[in-house]
């Protein structure tokens, strides 16, 4: 049991801690704490709490592929030919040479690359998962253990690999919340690409998913072109736009 528990404490990276409030209030966790053949284990009951990106089984409608091949944190192909781009969040660019991009893509490769893995979408119904890339976009799940489901999207996050990414601020997907906070708790704990991260001031607008660069700094105005119809420019923390789910625009702050 030990040896199986080890591997997942490294599957989740770690990403919380036992004072953490999430820790405290899940009773979940509590629960499966009391079971004798975990008692003790910090992950374990991490594992059962709601932020865990480690589930008991697959979601329903998920179906399984092979992966040919990992090409950065975000993005692979599977063994048909279909890319794949993983909903919901963004990763470091590695052709820009960003921080944390060669680490967000040993990541997924680790899990991924040359193995079976099981693709899940936000509406299985639909026929259109599609980006306007053609790509697939899809939640990644692998077995860990052999009795456990390792969702690669949100352990990105919990690391510190990835940003939550919403495209669409009217169009959420259904974890969304848990990726915000999974996101909260990997700053919190500087994991990853949160490590040196500093707070700066942004300018948000009331309906944008994304947040700019200040021309000066703590004033409201801006270069970007992405603003130069907006009226309502407000300044705020980087930390309070990630949290509301905002992302870095990609003209000023790319
Ligand atoms: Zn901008």
């Amino acid at each position: 049991m030990g040896g199986c528990l080890s591997a997942v404490d490294n599957a989740v990276n770690d990403f919380i801690d036992k004072e953490s409030r999430y820790y405290k209030e899940s009773n979940n966790a509590k629960d499966y704490a009391k079971n004798e053949q975990n008692s003790g284990s910090h992950a374990a009951a991490v594992l059962s709490s709601e932020l865990s990106p480690v589930y008991p089984s697959l979601p329903k409608g998920a179906k399984q592929f092979h992966c040919k091949n990992v090409y950065d944190g975000d993005t692979l192909t599977l063994a048909n030919g279909d890319r794949v781009r993983l909903l919901g969040i963004d990763t470091p660019e590695l052709k820009e040479k960003q921080a944390f991009a060669l680490e967000a893509k040993e990541y997924t490769k680790r899990y991924c690359h040359g193995k079976d893995i099981w693709l899940s979408f936000d509406d299985n119904n639909s026929d259109n998962n599609k980006d306007h890339y053609g790509r697939l976009l899809a939640f990644i799940w692998v077995p860990m253990n052999g009795k456990q489901w390792l969702c690669i999207n949100e352990g990105l996050v919990a690391s510190g690999l990835a940003h939550a990414y919403s495209p669409s601020k009217s169009k959420k997907i259904h974890n969304y919340d848990k990726m915000l906070a999974l996101q909260r708790i990997a700053r919190k704990h500087s994991k990853g690409q949160w490590k040196s991260y500093k707070d700066f001031s942004v300018i948000v607008t009331p309906n944008g998913s994304a947040f700019h660069k200040c021309k000066r700094k703590g004033k409201a105005e801006s270069d970007c072109k992405h603003l130069s119809r907006s009226k309502h420019l407000n300044v705020i923390q980087a930390s309070d736009a990630y949290d509301r789910g905002c992302h870095p625009c990609r003209n000023c702050l790319g």
